[in-house]
C-alpha cells in the first residue's frame, strides 16, 4: 500500500537528483510515510548522466523507481507519464532542481487529510532574480489567458502540488495531446488549497526553458483552453468590414457636395490596403495555429515513447 507517490520530471539533471532525493526523503521520514512512498523519476531524453544516476540510486533504494523516455518529449509529457505509473493514494508532482521545497509536503497532505480539500497547489509570490522582459511577458500571458478561458490560470502556479487519486484519474481522463497542465489542472475542478512561496533559486544546473520555448507555451495554454481568438478574428473582420462602409458613404457624400473635389494621392490607399490585409493574415494565422492543433491531435501519436523502467 503506497500513500505518497512523488513524480520528478528529468531533462539534464544529474548535479542535484541525489541532492533532491536527500532532502525529500528526510522530510518523508519526518512524515513518517518513507516506508509507504514510492519517488517516479522520469528521465526526459536527458544527454548527462541523468537515467545512470537515476539507476544507481534505484539499485540501492527500492522505492525509487524511473522511467527513462526515448528522447526529450518535454516536462507535460513526463508528468502524464508519471501521473499514469504512480500508485499512491496521495501523488506530489516536483522539480527536481529544489525549487519546490520539500518542507511544504506535511502541510500540503495535512490540508487533503483533514480539510477536505482534492488537491494542494503552490505559486510563487515574486519573481525576484528573473529578467524583467520575461515577468512582463508572464504577467501579460496571465491576464491575456484570464480574459480568453473560462478556466482560472492562477498567476505564478507551480507544477509543485499534491493530489488525491480522485483528482489525479481526472486529470489522467483528459487524454489530449497538446498538454498544459497549468490549465488541465483548473480546468478538472475541484477544491484546491493554495500555498504560497518566495521564489527559490535552483540548487546547481540551468534552467530548460529558454524564451521562445516559454513563448510557444503559452500559445499552447491559450489555443488549448480558448477558442476566443478565432472570435477575436471574426470580429476584426466585421469591423473592417464596417469601417469600409463608412468610409464609402462619406466619399459619396463628399462627392456629392463638392463635386470639383480632387483626386487623392495613394498614400491613404495604400494604408487601407496594408491595413486590410494585415487583419486577413492575422485572422488566417489564428485559424492556422487551431488547424496546427487538430492536426497533431488527430494524428493520435502517443504523449511520449518509454525506452526503458523501472
Ligand atoms: N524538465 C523536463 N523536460 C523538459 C524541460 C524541463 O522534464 O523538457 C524538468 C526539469 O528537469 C525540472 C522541471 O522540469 O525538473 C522544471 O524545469 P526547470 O527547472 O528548468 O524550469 P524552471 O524552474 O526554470 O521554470
Ligand atoms: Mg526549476
Amino acid at each position: 500500500m503506497i500513500t505518497i507517490s512523488i513524480i520528478v520530471p528529468c531533462y539534464n539533471e544529474e548535479e542535484v537528483i541525489i541532492p533532491y532525493f536527500k532532502e525529500t526523503s528526510k522530510v518523508l521520514i519526518g512524515m513518517d510515510v518513507e516506508q509507504e512512498s514510492e519517488f517516479i523519476f522520469v528521465d526526459d531524453g536527458s544527454k548527462d548522466m541523468t537515467l545512470q544516476t537515476l539507476k544507481e540510486l534505484s539499485a540501492e533504494h527500492p522505492n525509487v523507481h524511473y522511467i527513462s523516455f526515448s528522447r526529450n518529449f518535454g516536462k507535460e509529457a513526463a508528468i502524464y507519464a508519471g501521473l499514469s505509473k504512480a500508485k499512491g493514494k496521495y501523488v506530489a508532482i516536483m522539480d527536481a532542481d529544489l525549487q519546490d521545497p520539500p518542507t511544504l509536503l506535511p502541510q500540503m497532505k495535512e490540508a487533503i487529510e483533514n480539510e477536505g480539500f482534492e488537491c494542494a497547489a503552490t505559486r510563487r509570490v515574486d519573481r525576484k532574480n528573473e529578467p524583467p522582459i520575461r515577468s512582463f511577458f508572464a504577467r501579460l500571458f496571465y491576464k491575456i489567458m484570464g480574459k480568453a478561458s473560462d478556466i482560472e490560470v492562477v498567476d505564478g502556479a507551480r507544477d509543485f502540488r499534491l493530489m488525491t487519486r480522485k483528482y489525479v484519474d481526472a486529470v489522467l481522463s483528459l487524454k489530449e495531446k497538446n498538454r498544459f497542465s497549468k490549465g488541465i489542472f483548473p480546468w478538472v475542478g475541484f477544491k484546491t488549497k493554495w500555498f504560497e512561496y518566495e521564489n527559490i533559486e535552483r540548487v546547481a544546473g540551468t534552467t530548460k526553458w529558454s524564451f521562445w520555448k516559454l513563448f510557444l507555451y503559452s500559445i499552447d495554454g491559450i489555443i488549448g483552453f480558448s477558442t476566443k481568438p478565432l472570435a477575436f478574428s471574426a470580429i476584426s473582420g466585421i469591423f473592417s468590414m464596417l469601417l469600409s462602409i463608412i468610409i464609402i458613404i462619406a466619399l459619396v457624400i463628399r462627392k456629392i457636395l463638392y463635386t470639383d473635389c480632387a483626386i487623392e494621392g495613394w498614400a491613404s490607399t495604400i494604408c487601407i490596403m496594408l491595413f486590410i490585409a494585415g487583419i486577413q493574415l492575422f485572422a488566417t494565422g489564428i485559424i492556422g495555429i487551431y488547424l496546427s492543433k487538430i492536426y497533431t491531435e488527430i494524428k493520435q501519436r502517443p504523449i511520449y515513447i518509454i525506452s526503458e523502467e523501472k
